[in-house]
């Protein structure tokens, strides 16, 4: 029984456990995702979020790895201001909200939310708040009128109820607890504006700037990952038009806003994030025409004649990428497109593409091929699709074989992996198409330590026997989060 169970970890949520923790209470948060990761957010603080995260005692954990700086520029239809908010005014804030105003810092960051996030819930953890994230709930338990508790799906899949004397729905704009009890909603504003943003390297714009101009705006801010985060805004009545190409408006919205701006991302601007594609692709047409779209906006995105033939740094995605005709195998690698693909589809498939496929001149499941022309392949599941064990998969990735060991030597057995490339595609080559390669994937100091512990050694057993393999020990984010 817990005095208080916090649905949702993040900023809310985490910094609610963190308080309740630190004045005694027991406190359990729990978020259905994993944490650290993003969520569809900018992140810019102003110096009344950083004058928080402050008075909690994480800023200079912030600070660490995010730039900072005290004045911001505003440039309003060519009305250049520079400054910050006045520290009377934030003091004032403070008082009014909480009768006191210490630890009022003038500072502003834009500090990634996978950053923020863990930090915040590191700093509940540490104040004594038990933390589980993978865990969803999925029902309040309520009792006499009263919400008593939770019941949810952990990280291992079980049933889990839990109980507490109060329950905190801070699980986000479209909050479970708040729609299952019906509560009314307040200061609803109507949707109004759209935005765009990514993430480049490559120049120093100083301190954050914001523009507008008409009815469009721009920002730029120095983020973490040396890195800065470019965003662009408008009225939500021209969202259709622009979504109609994003990289071309982007750009053309800068320079329409800012032409100093719009000049610094198209000539020294790297690209290091979105906006990625991920297409779905499974038949050779298919996946023609998307390696087709891929390259078209490839030409119109690098119209830098240095950056011609350079691996580019969006990391599309064609999930599936199951029949290619031969000559589009190399058109991965130079396009830096990745290969998202389902090692099982290849075993579970067999009836299906030995009738129908018999014949036809095709790069089928063509794992060995790819990865020999510089291709990155990663690999899952298609869960509920096939089953999740990554086992399976593994043992598809090396036999192609069914499970029963037929077809004799796998199908087309010149495309089998050797077990270094199949666990290289189920860790590091995920992590990389999800741009997490420096927090997961391999097992490195500074990197999440997310593992699991096998009672026999994968390269001593029989291939034939990978699929039957278990896992003793699951670890997540350095914690043992299930033993056999
Ligand atoms: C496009 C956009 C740009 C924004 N830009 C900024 C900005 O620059 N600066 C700023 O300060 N704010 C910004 N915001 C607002 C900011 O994102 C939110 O205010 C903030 O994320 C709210 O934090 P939260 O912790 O309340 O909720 P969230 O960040 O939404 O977290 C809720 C958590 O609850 C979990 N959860 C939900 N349901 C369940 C369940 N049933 N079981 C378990 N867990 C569950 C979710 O997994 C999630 O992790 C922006 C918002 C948007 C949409």
């Amino acid at each position: 029984m817990y005095d208080a169970i916090v649905v949702g970890a993040r900023c809310a949520g985490a910094s609610t456990a963190l308080l309740l923790a630190r004045r005694g209470h027991r406190v359990l948060v729990v978020d259905r995702s994993s944490i650290p990761s993003d969520v569809i957010s900018t992140h810019f603080l102003w110096p009344h979020g950083m004058s928080y995260l402050n008075r909690w005692g994480v800023l200079d954990q912030v600070k660490a790895v995010t730039p900072t700086y005290t004045a911001i520029e505003l440039v309003n239809d060519g009305i250049r201001l520079t400054g910050s908010v006045p520290p009377e005014l934030l003091r004032e804030y403070f008082r009014d909200l909480h009768g006191d105003d210490s630890g009022v810092v003038q500072s502003y960051a834009s500090v990634r939310r996978r950053v923020l996030d863990q930090i915040l819930v590191e700093a509940a953890a540490k104040a004594g708040a038990e933390v589980r994230t993978g865990f969803s709930v999925r029902e309040l338990i309520i009792e006499d009128g009263r919400v008593v508790g939770v019941r949810g799906r952990s990280v291992d899949g079980q049933t889990v109820e839990e109980r507490a004397r109060v329950v905190i729905g801070a699980d986000g704009r479209n909050s479970f607890v708040a729609r299952t009890l019906g509560l009314p909603k307040f200061d609803e504003r109507p949707r109004c504006t759209f935005a765009y943003w990514s993430y480049f390297s490559g120049f120093d714009p100083g301190p954050g700037q914001i523009h507008r101009r008409g009815r469009l705006a721009c920002a730029v801010v120095p983020t973490n990952f040396e890195q800065n985060m470019v965003l662009v805004w408008g009225p939500s009545d021209w969202s259709r038009e622009f979504r109609a190409d994003v990289p071309g408006n982007f750009q053309k919205a800068l320079d329409f806003v800012s032409p100093e701006l719009g000049e610094l991302v198209r000539s020294r601007g790297v690209q290091e994030e979105r906006f990625y594609g991920a297409a779905h692709a499974i038949g050779d047409a298919a996946n023609r025409m998307v390696l087709r779209a891929y390259a078209r906006w490839q030409e119109t995105a690098c119209t830098d004649p240095a950056a011609a033939g350079a691996v580019p740094r969006l990391r599309h995605r064609i999930e599936h990428t199951q029949h290619l005709r031969p000559a589009d195998v190399p058109l991965l690698a130079r396009l830096g497109v990745t290969a998202s693909m389902q090692p099982t589809h290849c075993t579970s498939d067999i009836p299906l593409t030995s009738r129908m496929l018999a014949g036809r001149d095709l790069a089928s499941y063509a794992w060995r091929s790819l990865l020999d022309t510089g291709a990155t392949v990663a690999f899952g599941s298609d869960a509920p699709v096939e089953d999740p064990d990554p086992f399976y998969g593994i043992h598809a990735a090396v036999t192609r074989q069914q499970p029963d060991g037929t077809p004799p030597g796998g199908v087309d057995p010149h495309e089998r992996l050797d077990l270094d490339a199949a666990l290289h595609g189920f860790t590091a080559a995920g992590a990389y198409a999800s741009y997490e390669e420096h927090l997961k994937g391999r097992l490195r100091p500074g990197m999440l330590a997310d593992f699991i512990a096998l009672p026999a050694d994968p390269y001593q057993v029989e291939p034939a026997d990978l699929r039957d393999l278990t896992v003793a020990l699951t670890v997540v984010g350095g914690v043992v989060r299930w033993q056999r």
